[in-house]
């Protein structure tokens, strides 16, 4: 019944111990879902951290220097407690910031300085951006932008302070060559292109499987588990290569004593790679087989039934519906892209969502240790100094959810377009699966207007005739709250159509 995102649910957590908890935005019933689908990193594989954050910026770092930048980058080491998620690049002024959800300044940085006030305002009059204008703003919404984020601040913060350039608003000056923020930002998203599609992160990965893979057995516990209630697929936009070695790793070198050990493939109903999510989530792209023998894909569309064992690339989300024979709303896809895999697949499939965030645990570790601090930025805003401190405890942003006690677009967009969420995809393995998630009641939105408000309400009678258990309390309370809010609703239309009465009358008195 929690969300974290909302401080009150966050009190709530608090008290059941939650580094394994599931945090709810909408009801969702387990029973309903006949099919799961999962993405692959940073989802059923967690890398770790900042090891893997590290070799990426260390692999941009020399490869911003090999195509012209100055040799003294390469004196930047990774910080991991710099950057966080969800930050949005300014590329016009070559500022880092972290906005609400309504594009309200929280944070912003310009290289490593964190500007203040007058600073903020000198750029930004209403301490206030455009997040529509994608030319200019760019969100560095996956896990993967870690790296980017922390070199675009290392390269203006060298800029800024080396005495060969001029300092100008919108870049800099070296003898008669002019660079722009604009242009560093793309030099550096053209480095983090290359590095990813030339497939040396994929190569360095794959050679020390130990120091940047997490490896753990509950992984093939709980895809055995879920095959036994439902279909169960992957999509995910990595290569066929890389896909085979990382499962491979996860799924066949690591059996829990007593366990069999099974090929990676038969843990899932429907592979797909190269799915080019979101694009996946729309028109897709052509569908191929891949000959699992060489990695090599197939040529022609195919267009046949599915075959167990066989491995496909591209397709797109009803590709994936056809071949196994499943409706968008029966399935729940987990990932880690609020983009690509979350916002894209509820959006414009319908789809039930579980975004995994694994920067959660420090999260909640932190909302642990400093709960009292928060306490005190519900009741006092003059101790600002003091909560300025909690902020710093997640790192140098603050944090992936909040800034003080106002929300971060990336949770605002979390609470909007995942229906669950939890710091690992394994914490499921804690539910029956026949559970019912179930949201705190809210007095807008989820359950007035909510799109799943009749299925809601359909699964919740059909429960309630079973009798069962503990379930029926809750799902009392809910029912009761919602005539309750109904009733609320009634009164309303009775009030608003007696004042329009009265307005009449009064008109037709007054003339
Ligand atoms: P998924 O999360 O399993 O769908 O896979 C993510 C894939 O996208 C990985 O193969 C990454 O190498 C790739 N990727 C992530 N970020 C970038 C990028 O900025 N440019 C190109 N490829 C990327
Ligand atoms: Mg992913």
């Amino acid at each position: 019944m929690d969300n974290l995102a909302s401080s009150s649910s966050c009190e709530l957590a608090l008290k059941t111990g939650f580094e394994k908890k599931i945090f709810v935005n909408r009801s969702l019933t387990l029973e309903n879902i006949k099919c799961y689908g999962f993405d692959m990193d940073y989802t059923l594989v967690a890398y770790k951290s900042p090891d893997y954050e590290s070799m990426g910026f260390e692999l941009l770092r020399d490869r911003m220097v090999s195509v012209g930048y100055p040799h003294e980058i390469l004196r930047y080491t990774y910080d991991p407690s710099f950057p966080t998620r969800g930050l949005v690049v300014d590329t016009k002024y070559g500022n880092l910031l972290k906005v609400d959800s309504n594009g309200n300044v929280l944070v912003c940085t310009h290289g490593f300085r964190f500007l203040r006030g007058e600073d903020i305002q000198n750029y930004y009059p209403n301490k206030f951006i455009q997040r529509d204008d994608t030319e200019r703003f760019y969100i560095l919404n996956t896990l993967f932008n870690l790296s980017e984020t922390y070199i675009y601040a290392c390269l203006v913060d060298f800029f800024t302070r080396c005495n060969r350039y001029t300092n100008l608003l919108k870049g800099f000056q070296h003898g008669d060559l002019f660079m722009s923020y604009r242009s560093m930002f793309q030099d550096v998203r053209d480095a983090m292109d290359f590095i990813h599609d030339s497939g040396i992160l994929k190569e360095q990965t794959i050679k020390n499987l130990e120091k940047y893979v997490v490896r753990d057995p509950n992984i093939p516990v709980l895809l055995t588990r879920m095959k036994k209630v439902a279909k169960v697929f992957l999509a995910t936009n990595s290569d066929y290569n890389y896909t085979e070695a990382i499962m491979r790793y996860l799924f066949e070198s690591n059996v829990k004593p007593g366990t069999p050990k099974l090929p990676w493939r038969s843990y899932f109903d429907l592979v797909v790679v190269d799915t080019r999510k979101p694009l996946f989530f729309g028109d897709g792209t052509v569908l191929r087989q891949v000959d699992t023998n060489t990695g090599k894909l197939r040529i022609g569309t195919y267009t046949g039934d599915l075959q167990h064992g066989t491995v496909y690339s591209g397709g797109s989300s009803d590709t994936v519906c056809d071949l196994l024979g499943v409706k968008g709303k029966d399935i729940l896809y987990v990932g880690d892209h609020i983009f690509g895999d979350i916002l894209k697949s509820k959006k414009r499939q319908g789809w039930k969502t579980f975004l995994v965030v694994p920067e959660l645990t420090k999260e909640l570790q932190v909302w642990e240790e400093k709960q009292n601090l928060f306490e005190e930025l519900k009741r006092l805003d003059v101790f600002l100094a003091e909560l300025y401190k909690m902020d710093m405890s997640y790192g140098q942003m603050g944090s992936l959810l909040r800034s003080g006690s106002t929300q971060t677009l990336f949770a605002s967009q979390l609470i909007r377009y995942a229906d669950l969420y939890s710091s690992s995809c394994i914490n499921l393995l804690h539910y029956p699966f026949n559970y019912l998630f179930m949201a705190p009641p809210v007095l807008v939105s989820q359950l007035l207007h909510s799109c799943t408000r009749k299925t809601l309400l359909k699964s919740l009678f059909k429960k309630k005739k079973r009798k069962n258990g503990k379930m029926i309390g809750e799902i009392t309370l809910l029912y009761k709250t919602h005539c309750f809010l109904c009733w609320i609703l009634v009164v309303m239309a009775t009030n608003c159509y007696k004042t329009c009465c009265n307005w009449n009358k009064n008109k037709k008195i007054h003339g």
